[in-house]
């Protein structure tokens, strides 16, 4: 299935260096294991023996059917959840420390099987397999060992507080954590949330995405031969609106982690509150500005600003989806991005040398083309792309526009497809209020050579992250999150940890004197 030749380069996100390099992955289409609901340990048809497909985005055509959870899977898998976390349990008698193993050895099955899951996720998802292998089957890798190695490491403190008493607080489980994950990064999405719950002793109930069950299943069959005691993670494939509502309101779901669209992410927030006021994460969606000040590198930043965006086909939270770029270089800037797009090399993801796959479905395919009508419509200038690639599968061309205002659908919502929109400013405060007037604040960009300009934007920006002469570095140590509408709480780094413990304080009366 593959051979090793020289090294291999594929786009940036996260702080990843590619150490591996493939000639051929096969499409593993007769190679699929596991399609059922994975609850105690153990592989279950739904309760009311439903299924649904499972599509591959670069042909639209079905790969196989998976169970279809509703309510009364996620009635058993929370039940199983809620065992598994009972004091006395296996999971809970365990040292923090064994639970660092077990992560540990999580990582090593998935480097055993990297390829193969690699070349699950390509399939499911239809991003080139480069890419799949390198980066999120990589990054996902780095993040199970660097949550195993915080298992026993993440601790309270002792408090001198007044008076004669012995204060300290505990880092404790929260409990039972739901968590909804998306389609865009299935694996690694899958880790951000598993790895920092597992490492501080929750248990977990999943819902993954209904467009890329496949490699979330796989691995729930890599924690089972890791050795992590029934229930302590049960993972449910089934629809958002069904499984994934039935999550967000269960009573004996303690805590909640979503990552997806904002507009869900609100309703993710209602049904904690009009139910047990579970505790509530959220990583939704971006409109992030890179602002290219005239001093930058041109290159560079034409580089960086163009794998902002087309990155994952434009298919990231975090994409740089509104290029604001000063007035004295815009032509120029302007030019190479169109060559840069007209450059990338769009085709079968299962090509090593292919950069850019199919959209994930015909939802997102038709969405991005409304989109892309809407900007020709309101005046925008399409420069490149703007049709469909080939006649099967879902593929989308890279897209610039010029041209583009402030006020237009293009340069307001997220369009979570391969559409550059390319704007124009005059001075670094009109950039900063324009970049800021969002109602999202995931991630912002700078390129500048001028540190002081870029210190003055770095503290101006409400965004959770911000990049300077980079964009998308993101790993497993940084904290990551959003402002505003983009989301609550920070996922990955120690910061990420804080979500899955309740902090309990303790204090002793400390006798006065000796008797
Ligand atoms: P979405 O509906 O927010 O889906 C994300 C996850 O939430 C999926 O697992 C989904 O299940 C689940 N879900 C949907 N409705 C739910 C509900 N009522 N209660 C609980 N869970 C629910 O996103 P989408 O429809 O896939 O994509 C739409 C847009 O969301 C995209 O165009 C993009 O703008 C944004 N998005 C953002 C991210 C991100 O990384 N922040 C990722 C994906 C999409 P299903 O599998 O049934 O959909
Ligand atoms: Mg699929």
């Amino acid at each position: 299935m593959l051979r090793f030749q020289a090294r291999c380069h594929v786009p940036t996100f996260c702080n990843f260096v590619a150490h591996y390099s493939v000639t051929q992955v096969e499409k593993p289409l007769d190679k699929v294991h596991y399609t059922k609901l994975f609850i105690n340990n153990e592989w279950h048809n739904a309760v009311s023996e439903k299924t649904f497909p499972t599509v591959d985005p670069s042909t639209g055509a079905i790969i196989t059917q998976v169970a279809e959870a509703d309510k009364p899977d996620v009635d058993l898998a929370v039940e199983a959840a809620k065992q598994a976390f009972k004091l006395g349990s296996p999971w809970r008698y365990m040292d923090a420390s064994q639970r660092g193993q077990l992560l540990n050895r999580l990582a090593d099955l998935i480097e055993r099987d990297r390829v193969y899951l690699a070349s699950l996720e390509t399939l499911d998802n239809g991003k080139p397999v480069s890419m799949s292998y390198n980066m999120d089957v990589g990054e996902t890798i780095k993040i199970y060992r660097y949550f195993a190695g915080f298992a026993d490491k993440w601790h309270g403190k002792t408090i001198p507080m007044d008076g004669n008493y012995f204060c300290y607080t505990r880092h404790e489980p929260v409990g039972v954590c739901g968590q909804i994950i998306p389609w865009n990064f299935p694996l690694v999405m899958q880790s951000w949330k598993l790895a920092p719950a597992l490492a501080t002793g929750n248990t977990v109930v999943m819902k993954v995405a209904e467009q890329t069950p496949l490699s979330a299943l796989y691995i729930a069959s890599l924690i089972k031969e890791a050795g992590f005691p029934p229930g302590v993670v049960n993972i449910l494939t089934g629809y958002g609106p069904t499984a994934g509502a039935a999550i967000a309101r269960h009573m004996d779901v303690d805590k909640i982690a979503f990552t997806g669209s904002t507009k869900v992410g609100c309703l993710i927030q209602q049904a904690a509150g009009e139910s047990n006021l579970k505790r509530v994460t959220l990583e939704l969606g971006g409109k992030s500005p890179c602002i290219v000040l005239a001093d930058a590198d041109l290159d560079q930043a034409v580089n960086h600003c163009h794998e902002a965006l087309f990155f994952n086909m434009g298919q990231c939270c975090s994409a740089g989806s509104r290029t604001y770029v000063e007035e004295s270089i815009y032509d120029e800037f302007l030019e190479r991005t169109i060559e840069k797009a007209k450059a990338r090399k769009i085709g079968d993801p299962f090509q090593l040398e292919t950069e850019h796959g199919p959209q994930i479905d015909r939802k997102q395919f038709d969405k991005i083309f409304d989109y892309i009508e809407s900007g020709k419509k309101e005046g925008a200038k399409l420069m490149c792309g703007g049709e469909r690639h080939g006649n099967e599968g879902f593929y989308i061309k890279p897209t610039v526009f010029a041209d583009v205002q402030d006020d237009m659908r293009i340069a307001k919502e997220e369009i979570f497809g391969p559409v550059q929109p390319v704007l124009k400013f005059r001075k670094m405060g009109e950039a900063i209020e324009r970049a800021n007037n969002s109602r999202y604040g995931l991630a912002a960009g700078i390129f500048t050579k001028d540190l002081d300009k870029a210190m003055h934007f770095i503290q101006a920006l409400q965004a959770g992250t911000v990049w300077v002469n980079t964009y998308n570095m993101v790993g497993c140590q940084t904290p990551f999150g959003g402002y505003k509408m983009s989301g609550n709480g920070r996922e990955l780094g120690e910061d990420g940890l804080k979500a899955y413990t309740e902090v309990k304080c303790v204090t002793i009366k400390v006798p006065q004197k000796n008797s």
